[in-house]
């Protein structure tokens, strides 16, 4: 887990459900008319190099690989044209999520915290400094486990791109200086096991790997 007394803990961990058309189909669930948002704790933090530890006997804990944007600036009700202004940074991380417990909370009409809030659920890459020449609707990004490709994606392939996200998140909350927002997977999604080594990719980005425990 990430040591809390570094300067680089965001205020808050944004993210977002069914981003992807593929992704929403393979889970079953129907197409969402607006971003799907849910929040980590900052205690869900998992730099590089800290050991990724997968919660036990919860049922299966899967991996989603995501792009994830860091913000810069305080904003609200932030127009769509200008929300990239807000972007800092990118890099990739993953949301673990414990797959048949959300399956259970979701039969059930509860929230999805239990299943994707939990410490250490969400594994963060190193941030590059992102600028508005490079177009963050076309960043190619894959994620093997034990060296076989699980996922593969781009984000020009996301249902709301990261203008609307921004957009849309500005009008429920204040941004914030160091917010991070996680966007969401492409498919492929499966499950991470102890003993699993599980590498995400993007040539744009970079390469992050951690070793499942
Ligand atoms: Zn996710």
């Amino acid at each position: 887990m990430i040591d809390m007394s570094r300067p680089d803990i965001p205020p808050r961990i944004f993210c977002v459900g069914l981003n992807y058309k593929a992704h929403t189909q393979e889970m079953g669930n129907a197409l969402p008319e607006q971003p799907v948002i849910f929040m980590k704790p900052t205690t869900s933090l998992v730099a590089v190099g800290e050991p990724l530890k997968l919660p036990k006997a919860q049922g299966s804990v899967h991996h989603e690989m995501e792009l994830v944007v860091a913000i810069d600036k305080l904003g609200a009700d932030i127009p769509v044209e200008v929300a990239l202004g807000y972007v800092s940074g990118v890099t990739l991380g993953i949301d673990l999520t414990l797959r048949d417990l959300q399956s259970k909370l979701k039969q059930a009409g509860q929230p999805w915290e239990l299943s994707k809030s939990f410490d250490g659920s969400a594994a963060i890459g190193k941030f590059i400094v992102w600028t508005a020449q490079s177009d963050i609707q076309n960043i190619d990004m894959r994620c093997s486990v034990n060296g076989k490709q699980r996922q593969q994606g781009n984000t020009r392939e996301m249902l709301f791109p990261v203008a609307k996200i921004i957009a849309f998140l500005s009008r429920h909350w204040q941004l914030l200086p160091g917010d991070f927002i996680y966007t969401g997977t492409p498919s492929g999604v499966g499950p991470l096991v102890a003993g699993d080594r599980i590498e995400i990719e993007s040539p744009q980005i970079g390469r992050f790997s951690w070793d499942a425990s």
